[in-house]
């Protein structure tokens, strides 16, 4: 072989291999895109090839090229993405899209299932290609000769009941048969396995229904389904205890945690250095849009899955979800998903997320995976309709005045359910509410309060600059404050007006929005702690009908809690859902404990792992200080943030 030969046969090698590895970049960058196809490079030999055209430097046979880049169409795993329009194949097959593409009319194939509703009704994809299937008669009976555009009626359609529901399950025959006998009360201890399906009302309401099979002898099962409860349906007191399942301690109303950015957990406690001469809530934001800039859905998922838990562990038993990185899509549903396998009842309000700061300055680069505008959050609270029930709620987040414009808060707070909690944050900086002055000519709560309808739905979150007109305007609102203790304490916002605030009647309720602390007891002896310190005073947080400050504290939060989520909570009354703290009734700080002893030792004795048991909806998750995904969600949550960190 001649040198020039060996030369340009090397040469070709190196070409050919340069795009095998560009080939290799794209599946490694894309291995988070969803709907993305694996490819892979096949070469070929150069049969003939000239360097020069028509001398003697003709290299017939020599070197090698790329033949084709070859797209792989195995199957992916199927993710969810809250969209109830974006839809996957599971195995073989093609959707089928009609249309025109570069001026060629006609039938299309493909796989990606990103559809839309275009404004005439028709299921689109983002190249407007309709989507085709088969054709329905007026009555509802899918015709399967006719395969045509595939059309959404835009009116509201009729609810329909759901009358037969189809399970194909495998049961393990090595199951051994319960001893206990089947109790409705205890349906998990008292049976094998069970699973859940959603099923309609004729109004169009969802309801969970919960099948429990329980194995009776070999090879033999029977099941039962318990259709939603979940709520008290009575109180008595001094009952007789015959027959009832009895409690190892005392019982407080469940928590409601009213703001949570679940992916901050992952930060707790690694912030704590100072890193710049002046350090505030600004510079640890930008620690923050670091640490998110990589979060993958998975992470995320991981994360607020280990969050819930220890949530529950402390007494919280349902979470406003305060949701803004937006993208990739699948965000959203990984919370729904999370709140559903650990069992805590869960409020999701998509935040709209707009500018970067007063006067509609753009995103920035780093905050450009919570792009939003008011349709993206009406489109997500939409997708998420179909999971709505008395524990799943939604509504929705305006970021706060300084990510959103008037025009869109006004649009956006008109367009939602007149029933959904709004949430906003406001007056949490200092800078915040000297900017919003600059541009709107009014403080933020005094801006929001000119301005929108706000009322029993709204929750004001942090609330902590006010001035006295404010203070009294918000409490007559009858909107919560949103105050999260732990977080502006550790952010170091300022301190709420919490006395002249409840002296004007104003409710509140906790949240762990950074989750610095996942406990409500702490949060709630801050939240008095702070007060004492600057009144210079004992005991401050009493009511008229009790002069207990653990008790106060806890019932009025749970109650304005419980407004802020939109959920029947935060009390022990009929008709409102079955959440149950038990607390240790043989801990030292407990036991021999009456009335207002126990709220008070909850709260301020400083003990942690008081609480022995939580009850959510009437079903168990949390007993003998153990939930059932413990184990796993801590080391599938180590695993994620190891990966966040590396
Ligand atoms: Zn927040």
């Amino acid at each position: 072989m001649s040198i020039l030969r060996a030369m340009y046969t090397g040469v070709t090698g190196i070409n050919a291999e340069g795009e095998a590895l560009g080939t290799v970049g794209d599946n490694i960058s894309n291995i988070n895109t969803v709907g993305f196809k694996e490819q892979r490079t096949i070469f070929q030999d150069m049969l003939g090839h000239s360097i020069t055209a028509g001398s003697a430097t003709a290299m017939p046979g020599s070197g090698v090229m790329v033949g084709k880049i070859e797209q792989l169409f195995t199957q992916g795993s199927l993710s969810t993405t809250g969209v109830s329009t974006d839809v996957a194949l599971n195995g073989d097959g093609f959707f089928v899209v009609k249309g025109t593409v570069d001026g060629v009319g006609g039938n299309f194939y493909t796989r990606a299932g990103t559809f839309n509703i275009d404004k005439n009704g028709f299921l689109v994809n983002t190249n407007a290609l309709k989507v085709q299937g088969y054709q329905a008669s007026a009555n509802g009976t899918i015709l399967s000769a006719q395969i045509g555009d595939l059309k959404v009626p835009t009116a509201a359609l009729p609810p329909a009941t759901t009358t037969s529901m189809t399970i194909t399950a495998n049961l393990d025959s090595n199951a051994v048969v319960p001893v206990a006998a089947w109790d409705p009360q205890n349906p998990a201890t008292t049976s094998n396995f069970s699973t859940s399906m959603q099923v309609f009302d004729s109004l169009g309401n969802a309801h969970s229904v919960n099948i429990y099979f329980r194995k009776t002898a070999a090879n033999t099962y029977d099941y039962h389904a318990l259709v939603d409860g979940g709520q008290l349906t009575g109180v008595e007191v001094n009952g007789a205890p015959e027959g009832a399942e009895r409690l190892h301690g005392p019982l407080l109303p469940g928590m409601a945690n009213l703001h949570s950015h679940a992916f901050q957990r992952g930060m707790a406690g690694l912030t704590e250095v100072r890193a710049s001469a002046h350090d505030d809530f600004w510079s640890w934001r930008e620690l923050m849009y670091q640490f998110m800039a990589r979060l993958t859905p998975e992470q995320a998922h991981a994360i607020a899955v280990q969050l819930y838990i220890e949530m529950l562990m402390h007494g919280y038993t349902a979470v406003a979800e305060f949701h803004y990185v937006h993208h990739p899509a699948e965000m959203l549903a990984r919370h729904l998903d999370a709140a559903r396998e650990t069992g805590i009842a869960v409020t999701l309000l998509p935040a709209l997320y707009r500018w970067s700061g007063f006067g509609s300055q753009p995103l920035k680069e780093e905050q450009r995976r919570f792009a939003s505008d008011s349709k993206t959050i009406l489109d997500l609270v939409a997708g998420m309709r179909k999971h709505v029930s008395a524990d799943v709620r939604t509504g929705v987040a305006p970021h706060s005045l300084r990510a959103v414009d008037p025009q869109s808060l006004k649009e956006l707070v008109a367009a939602v359910d007149e029933r959904s909690p709004v949430h906003i944050h406001a007056a949490e900086q200092t800078r915040e509410v000297e900017e919003c002055t600059l541009a709107f000519g009014k403080r933020p709560v005094e801006w929001l309060l000119d301005n929108c309808p706000v009322d029993g739905r709204w929750c004001v979150v942090h609330a902590t600059h006010l001035v006295a007109s404010e203070v009294t305007g918000l409490a007559a609102s009858g909107a919560v404050a949103g105050l999260c203790p732990s977080t502006e304490a550790n952010l170091g916002d300022g301190i709420f007006p919490l006395l002249n605030y409840r002296g004007a009647s104003g409710r509140y309720g906790i949240g762990g929005d950074s989750h610095v602390s996942r406990d409500p007891a702490e949060e709630l002896r801050l939240l008095e702690y702070v007060q004492r310190l600057v009144g210079r005073r004992r005991n401050l947080t009493i009511s008229s009908t009790s002069p207990a400050v653990g008790t106060t504290l806890w019932l009025e939060a749970a109650a304005g809690g419980a407004q802020a989520l939109g959920r029947e909570m935060g009390a022990l009354a009929e008709g409102r859902r079955a959440d149950f703290v038990v607390l240790d009734g043989e801990h030292p700080d407990v036991a021999n404990r009456r009335g207002d002893a126990i709220a008070n030792a909850f709260i301020f004795s400083g003990s942690s792992g008081l609480v022995r048991d939580v009850m959510v909806a009437g079903r168990w998750v949390v007993q003998e200080r153990h939930h059932a995904l413990e184990e796993r969600a801590a080391a599938r949550y180590a695993r994620a943030v190891q990966q966040l960190l590396a």
